[in-house]
């Protein structure tokens, strides 16, 4: 009878502690506590505060490649028909009040207006989005979360959606004016609930922040959590961001500079691709081999999107 009651005790134990999701490791913490802004945007009401355009890093498991050795060969293998995927959206609402004020609201409308624009930018790729699920939460400590602390991982583990089905995506107010972050498909199993993407609730269409106001901050951190690389990735040395049609580019550029040329090797900066780090009215464009690298990246990482 006594082991029958320790056996239900284990088992209690067991059902009411969670299966932590392994944190990210050391060397990337650091380097989220060390980034240093690198725009300027808006507080609510106007003021001009520092901000830091994008906080995604590259880590998890070494062994796992970040390319197929030769992509068209990849392609030619594996990718028989036209590659097509409609992913669930769950958007993730965190928002907080203050005295008489509050802060992270995003409208039905607006989030409907984001799943379009990630629609119109992902269609040529083959990739389309739908509204799975909405939740809204009044939380100031989730809604200023910073990338990678256990912050994020509280609020995600409380709020994602069957994160190998489903792609996740978080508004808030991050702390230091992030504008979003992902993480990439092969740091993590695709069931662990860091997956997905935050982002700051001006960034969606009609938000507050002058220039990233027309939901292309998601479309940009979506480009990560399908495995794209910045355009600037490895500057001018190969191979970059592993895709050969998207220039090479030594900086990311932060203004529309057009005819910026940055490296040798041929073609002008990709200033006007979702990849590089110009105001949303700037970008309009994912290459081909962008393209092709999503396939490789959701067959590879993320099939249970497929
Ligand atoms: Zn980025």
């Amino acid at each position: 009878m006594r082991c029958r009651i320790l056996l239900a005790a284990v088992l209690a134990l067991l059902v009411a502690v969670p299966v932590l999701a392994e944190e990210p490791p050391k060397e990337a913490r650091a380097a989220w506590q060390n980034m240093q802004p690198d725009i300027m945007i808006q507080d609510e009401i106007g003021n001009p505060i520092t901000g830091i355009r994008c906080a995604t890093l590259d880590f998890g498991p070494t062994e796992n490649p970040r390319a197929p050795e030769d992509l068209d060969a990849w392609l030619q293998e594996n990718a028989l028909e036209k590659f097509s995927v409609n992913i669930p959206v769950s958007v993730h609402v965190i928002y907080y009040t203050s005295g008489s004020r509050t802060y992270g609201s995003v409208t039905d409308a607006q989030i409907a207006a984001q799943i379009a624009q990630l629609n119109a930018e992902y269609g040529p790729c083959g990739v389309s989005f739908y509204l799975h699920s909405t939740t809204r939460t009044n939380n100031k400590t989730w809604a200023t979360m910073r990338p990678g602390t256990s912050t994020e991982l509280t609020a995600k583990t409380a709020l994602a959606v069957d994160p190998t089905n489903v792609y996740n995506l978080y508004t808030a107010a991050p702390g230091g004016g992030i504008l979003g972050w992902s993480y990439f498909p092969w740091s993590y199993a695709e069931s662990s609930v860091w997956h997905g993407t935050v982002i700051h609730y001006g960034s969606v269409p009609g938000g507050y922040l002058t220039s990233y106001n027309e939901g292309d901050t998601a479309v940009h951190e979506c480009g990560h959590y399908l495995g794209l690389y910045h355009t600037f990735q490895g500057g001018c040395t190969e191979p970059n961001d592993y895709c050969a049609d998207t220039p090479q580019e030594a900086t990311p550029d932060y203004y529309c500079t057009e005819g910026r040329d940055t490296c040798t090797a041929p073609g002008l900066d990709p200033i006007h691709n979702f990849m590089d780090y110009t105001p949303d009215y700037c970008m309009y464009e994912f290459t081909t081999d962008q393209c092709e690298r999503i396939d490789w990246a959701v067959t590879t990482y993320k099939p249970g999107l497929l």
